[in-house]
Formats: C-alpha cells, structure tokens, sequence
C-alpha cells in the first residue's frame, strides 16, 4: 500500500513537470488539472494552436530536461483572492478556486522551481530529480471536455506512463502491444462474431451467426449452472411505462440514459435500462408465503442506455447489452445461503473454467456519511457483517472498499485478472432493501404478518458484450474446444479424400450431433488451408491425404500447431468428447 502511495506521488509530480514542460514550450497554453491515474498521469490543456502526437517526443524531451532542476515541492498557502490574481487568465483555474475556497477552505500552492508553481492539494515525490527518467514516457493525446462535460470547452489531454522502474514501464509497454493485437474490436471481424453497422448505429452491435452462437452457449452455461440451484425463467417486454420508473426511482436517477418513446396516443414509455422493476411485478404479482420462497427469477434480456457516443467503444461501452440478470426475492434470514449458493455454484466454476483468477471487493456502506445511505445502521452491519464472514469463510483474496456500497445495500463485487494481467470487474451481486420498500414487497410469515423481503441482484457476466469483450481478449480468440463456433476443420489435401472427409464427418456426426464441423473442399494447397483454419482459431485441424484414406485413419494438428499424429476417429471422437464435457 505504502509503494502504491509513493508511485502516486511520482505520477502526480510529473504531471506537474508536464504542464511547468508545456508552458515552457507553448507560452500562453491555459493549464487545468493533471491528476495520477491507473498507469501513470495526464494533464489538460487549452492550446492556443492545437498539437499532434509529433509533438509529444518535443514535450518529453522537455520534462526530461526540467526534470534535473527540480527537488521537492514547496507548500504555501493563499487566500482566494491572491489565487484567483495568480490565474487570472485562466477561467479553468479561477472556477476552481472559486469551488474550493467556497467553504473558507485555505488554497494552496505548490512551487517546483522557480518559474513554475501551481494550486494544488498535494501528495508529491520527495525529489523529482531523482526519479528514473526512462520510467516514463508521455503516451498519446486526446480530446476531453472540461470537467468531462460535452457543453463545456473541447480541451487537449496529454497522456503519461509512468512506473516504478524502467523494466515495469518495459512490461506494460510490452503488454499494451500484446493487448492491441488482441483487441477484440479486430478479433470480432476476424472470427466473423460481430458487426458494427453504420445504418444501425454505434454502440449497437449485431451478431452473426458464429457470433450468436457463442452467445447463446455462455447464456446456457450460466443457465446450467443456475438451474441447479433452484432459479426460474422469466420474461419480460423492453418497455415500459414511466410510472414503473418512478416509483423505483430510476426515472431520475437515469433521466439522461433512459432511451423515451412517446406513444401516439401521447403516452411516456421507455426501454428499460435494467431489469428489476419489471421483475418486482413478477413477484408483486401474488402473496407469497415464507415457504413458497426464495423465489428466483433469471432473465437474460437487451437493456437499453443512451450512451454519449464518444464514450461508445466495440462491445465494451454500447446502448444495448444483453444482461444475464437475476433477481432472488428471500426472507432477510436467508440472504447469507443464497450469496453463498450463487458465489461457490454459480460465479465460482464459471469463471474457473475460463482460466480468470478472481478477487473479491466487498463494497461497503461509509458509516461517516449514514445520510447516504437507506435503511437504519443496524440493518447496514447486519447486512455487512454476512458478506465478511462469507467472504472470510473462503480462500478468495478479498479488500474491502468502505463508501462503495450502492445507497441500498452492500456488493460483493468480483474482479478478474486476465492473461495479460489487467483486471476487469466482473460479476456483481448486490444486496438490496430500497426496492422492496418501494414497491412495497412482502412475504406471509409464520406468525401471519407481512414481512419485509430483500432483492438480490446478481449478474454473472455482467453483460454478454463486455463480457465476451474480455474474453476475447483474454484468449486472443482461442476459446476452449465447447465455445468454439466451428470445433473441428476437415481438410483435405486434394479432391481426391473429399469422400472421405464427409465419411469422417458423418462418423463424428453419428457420435454426437451437436459437434460443430466444417470440411474445408477448396481448391487450395493444405498449407492455404492450414492457414486459414489457424487464423480462424478452429481448436483442431483434421487432415486427410492418400495416406489416411488408405489406412482408415485421420491426422490431427491444434490450432497451436502440435501435431497429434494419426488416430482412429473413435479415439478423437473419445478426447474431444472429455473436452467439452470438462469445459477445459
Ligand atoms: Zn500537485
Ligand atoms: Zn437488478
């Protein structure tokens, strides 16, 4: 924790260096702010004459140079109106100082040389000087609008990298290569998953039928899993109309996302953004006994959202995603067997099966801040004290993050680290007693009375896009043998085994109807063949000649390369059956 604090401090010092480097280079460029991020720093700019990533080395070069002359920072503080003197050019830094002098706060100012100083709240390197200076680089620029808000100033982003040493910025930078040839945006038009369609419009993929395929064979997945633990189908329309929203509150809390219709007789609908206010009236439906529950209600279903379209990006961030959502409605009593029925049966194998390590965050509610929050205190520890003690129960590394509770109830929260090492949230299942309580939810208990139930949230992938989005690019498109659209490629060598390769085929076939195969009978050499088969990531190559034809024996090779030799078909039809079946 200490290091990670220290490798904040570096990132936030340089992004200082970084606008003092600007200035120097570009007088008159207004600065704003330039905070530490994830892998190292950036600062915004307004240029009076825009710049290009050419300019980038230039500015570099600049840092590295300013870089000896700096040592530690030197704090002051100011009054408002000595700051708003100092930058009275500068209407980005003058509205802060107006925000941050609003509550009598003191500024301050932190001076890095004696040409460059700036407002700054602090957390800085001891010594700049001493920082490694082929830890850092300065990485691309991009636009962003002040404070992240569209009706504000386009301003220009400068991205920095920056690490503990060079052989860390090395490692990332090797990684981010390894990551572009990945990117599942190239990989989903290579394997033939998705497609982007301009007509359509962004952010509103449309899925092939390999694509579909896939989908539709993780939803299963889920759903086998699901099944075993005592969960129902249900489903529900797209839309609704806007009192659901505002009684659970969403038509507020999403007014900017919410995707409206207005109907012809002058109705207000609206495609739904998540699912469980539709759900609350599957539940609402009747009165339930304490007996007939948990119920538990799986839908995987589109949900709609009206994202700003530069925040659009391949199947990460899009306006209609396929949630595999469920909502369990319990008793207070039993939340802790159905978390741990849903996190060692369900989020668990799942996730395992793909090779994804996980962590676990618990997100918990700020005990500082209760108005945050709803429901009284002692339902909160309550609640929070069921999650810790599963989490403790288990060998899963788990951090706990106070203040990361939604308003209505703690999360256990999981995060996968994938083959490249970057780490992604995954699956969430949340705790809820807001939409209860709204929607006036209640089960018969023994004594006759109606008791208060609690919702749980509980997606597994989350959303299939982002999720296949992941994973994409956690296995450069080499999906285990039981998720990949065509499984096996038949490739003869010339015409002459054709015969002979839909015999083969009609052989596996006859073993089990739902292998998926392809006979590759074009008029191309097998190393064109080959090729092709590996590009498409098939798990395995079949290849028939004259000498497999005479002996009655098929020759196998892996999308890796490894050649398995000759075998029987029944051999082959015995490895891949194990295969699939242990989803390996
Ligand atoms: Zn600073
Ligand atoms: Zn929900």
């Amino acid at each position: 924790m200490e290091n990670n604090e220290k490798l904040q401090n570096i990132r936030h010092s340089l992004a200082h260096l970084l606008a003092a480097a600007v200035i120097k280079l570009y007088p008159g460029t207004k600065r704003t702010i330039g905070p530490a991020i994830d892998n190292g720093f950036y600062y915004d700019f307004e240029f009076k004459e825009p710049i290009t990533e050419k300019d980038l080395p230039k500015i570099e070069k600049e840092m590295k140079k300013l870089q000896k002359t700096w040592k530690s920072f030197e704090r002051r503080e100011v009054a408002a109106d000595e700051a708003r003197e100092l930058f009275k050019d500068n209407p980005y830094k003058l509205e802060l100082i107006e925000e941050f002098s609003k509550d009598g706060q003191t500024l301050t100012m932190y001076k890095s040389s004696e040409y460059f100083e700036d407002l700054c709240r602090g957390g800085h390197a001891d010594n700049v000087s001493a920082i490694d200076p082929d830890s850092f680089k300065l990485s691309k620029i991009a636009g962003a609008y002040w404070r992240g808000d569209e009706k504000n100033k386009m301003l220009t982003r400068i991205y920095g990298l920056a690490f503990e040493s060079k052989e860390e910025l090395d490692k990332y930078l090797t990684m981010l290569e390894e990551a572009e040839k990945r990117d599942h945006k190239k990989l989903g038009v290579l394997l033939d998953l998705f497609v982007i369609s301009d007509l359509v419009g962004s952010g509103l993929p449309l899925w092939t039928p390999r694509g579909t395929l896939v989908r539709n064979l993780l939803d299963d997945y889920v759903w086998e899993l699901r099944k075993k633990i005592g969960y129902q189908k249900v489903e529900i329309p797209h839309i609704t109309k806007k009192e659901l929203y505002e009684k659970s509150g969403h038509w507020e809390k999403f007014k900017n996302e919410l995707f409206r219709i207005t109907t012809r007789e002058g109705h207000e609908f609206a495609m739904k953004p998540m699912n469980c206010p539709h759900h609350t009236q599957i539940y609402a439906r009747k009165q339930f006994s304490y007996r007939e529950l948990p119920q538990r209600y799986a839908n995987t279903t589109v949900c709609y959202r009206d994202e700003q379209t530069g925040e659009l990006s391949g199947l990460s961030r899009v306006r209609a995603f396929a949630q595999d959502d469920a909502h369990v409605f319990c008793r207070f009593s039993q939340v802790k067997e159905e978390l741990a029925a849903i996190w060692d049966k369900v989020v668990q194998p799942f996730y395992e099966s793909f090779g994804f390590n996980l962590k676990l965050r618990l997100s918990l509610h700020d005990p500082k801040q209760p108005e945050k929050y709803l429901g009284g205190q002692q339902r909160w520890q309550q609640a929070e004290s069921i999650l810790r003690e599963l989490a403790e129960q288990r060998s899963m590394e788990f951090s706990q993050g106070v203040g990361e509770a939604a308003f209505y109830g703690p999360k256990l929260d999981f995060l996968a680290t994938d083959s490249l090492g970057r780490q992604w949230q995954v699956a969430t299942i949340q705790l809820d007693m807001n939409q209860p309580e709204r929607f006036d939810l209640y089960c018969i208990n023994e004594t006759g009375e109606h008791e208060r139930v609690v919702m749980i949230h509980a997606a597994i992938m989350g959303s299939i896009e982002r999720f296949l989005s992941i994973l994409i690019e956690h296995t450069g498109g080499n999906f285990p043998l039981w998720l990949s659209p065509v499984q096996v490629a038949i490739l003869p060598i010339s015409d002459n085994q054709i015969e002979y390769a839909k015999s083969v085929r009609d052989e596996l076939l006859l073993a089990d109807e739902n292998f998926r195969i392809e006979i590759d009978d074009r008029a191309e050499s097998i190393g064109k063949k080959i090729r092709d088969a590996t590009l498409q990531k098939i798990p395995y190559q079949i290849i028939i000649g004259e000498k497999e034809l005479s002996a009655g024996h098929i020759s196998v090779r892996t999308r890796s390369g490894e050649d398995l030799g000759t075998m029987e078909v029944s051999v082959f039809v015995e490895k891949i059956l194990t295969e699939i079946k242990e989803k390996k």
